[in-house]
């Protein structure tokens, strides 16, 4: 299992950043893992790390935090904060987020109070995540956490749930095999060609039907360019940000969205649950919302700032994946939206439009790439899901066909 697990932290270092000779990196993660988390740090030294700096986070803490602090203090961008910010900006650090926090530990915490002191500093946020964004390597990959381990198997001991996730992750992340570094280049190398079929067919609209009510039409950008696991940094250098990643995806143009989504999984927004919940679009707007669980939380979530009710993804995942057949919620976008066909509410990504580094950020969003300060994946994959692609003039193309693959 060591073996396996230098592996794993080998392929988040090589792979995922891809650490360049002479780079700093920042890890962030929880405490559930020190070891792993070492073995990640000694790995990103192999590859050849200047220095390696560690970032812990505890949920307990960050939930005191929440409860105890004064909205006005919340809100607050500390001088410091604002110090490491423009550090990062200047320095362009790798970063490693190590996931294992518990889905459900920031349950019964006041969410209003934390989007008003996300939403309050975000203008002081945003110019230097701005200023860093597609210019850093960068990569979000996740290790067993207690409670998080026990949600996934609760009728096993935390020691054997634990062990169970492990395989879990480590299967889903195609890190189980002898050479995970290798297994990825391939992966890579699919991902790519299926994008390239895809980009080939310059669709203007991507229509999406299923038994369970969804019926929805999405505009794309001239510009929309399929992507599909690893990307290039504007410094040249290529990184995968996801393990695991099984999704091709683009950029929708942001107003153009028509008909109703029906969510397929429940979705983990701030530490609790959505469920059984539904989107009508209007004018690429969502202008009504139902759940089952969660609609005032989902209420909140899409009217966090303008462009929050605005599509930023639209990706597709065969129903038949890797993660799907493991039959396993992992309660976490990183895993479940590798399962299931997703959209995305809130911010677009540039790297989807053809040649973005050409466009200033006011062009890109002048084209339609969605802005807000949040970004939300949410899962409508189904066994029956279609999706037609429509060409610019006008002929249909299936993309998918039952939930899977048509093209
Ligand atoms: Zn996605
Ligand atoms: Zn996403």
């Amino acid at each position: 299992m060591k073996e396996q697990l230098r592996k794993y932290a080998t392929l988040l270092a090589k792979k995922g950043l891809n650490v360049q000779k002479g780079q700093e990196v920042w890890i962030q993660a929880d405490l559930d893992q020190p070891e792993f988390v070492t073995m990640a740090a000694e790995a990103c030294y192999e590859a050849g790390a200047s220095s390696v700096t560690v970032e812990w986070s505890h949920q307990p803490l960050s939930r005191l935090h929440a409860q105890r602090r004064s909205l006005e203090t919340m809100s607050k961008v500390t001088s410091w904060e604002e110090e490491k910010m423009r550090y990062q900006t200047r320095e362009k650090p790798c970063r490693l987020h190590i996931l294992s926090s518990d889905p459900d530990g920031m349950k019964g915490v006041d969410q209003e109070k934390l989007m008003k002191a996300s939403v309050a500093r975000y203008p002081v946020v945003k110019p230097y995540q701005e200023a860093l964004a597609n210019h850093q390597q960068w990569c979000i990959a996740a290790v067993p956490g207690k409670a998080w381990a026990k949600k996934l198997f609760p009728d096993l001991s935390e020691a054997e749930a634990e062990e169970k996730m492990w395989d879990a992750i480590l299967y889903a992340s195609r890190a189980d095999g002898e050479d995970p570094c290798k297994a990825w280049d391939e992966h890579n190398a699919s991902l790519a060609e299926r994008c390239k079929a895809l980009n080939d067919l310059h669709l203007t609209a991507l229509c999406y039907r299923s038994a369970n009510g969804t019926d929805l039409k999405v505009g794309l950008m001239d510009e929309s360019l399929f992507c599909g696991g690893g990307e290039q940094s504007l410094e040249g250098v290529f990184f995968n940000p996801n393990i695991p990643s099984e999704e091709i995806f683009t950029t929708p143009k942001a107003g153009e969205a028509e008909g109703v989504v029906v969510s397929t999984k429940p979705l983990s927004y701030r530490g609790e649950l959505i469920e059984d919940f539904s989107l009508r679009f209007e004018g690429g707007k969502v202008v009504e919302v139902k759940a089952k669980k969660g609609e005032e939380l989902l209420r909140q979530m899409v009217s966090t700032d303008e462009g929050a009710c605005k599509l930023g993804e639209c990706a597709l995942i065969a129903y038949d994946s890797p993660i799907g057949n493991m039959n396993l919620l992992f309660y976490n976008t990183l895993f479940d939206e590798n399962a299931s066909c997703h959209l995305a509410l809130g911010r677009g990504y540039n790297d989807c439009v053809r040649d973005y580094g050409k466009y200033t950020q006011e062009e890109l969003r002048a084209l339609g790439v969605n802005d807000s300060m949040i970004h939300v994946d949410f899962m409508i994959g189904s066994a029956d899901l279609s999706v037609v692609g429509v060409r610019k003039d006008g002929t249909k193309v299936t993309l998918f066909e039952n939930g899977n693959w048509a093209l």
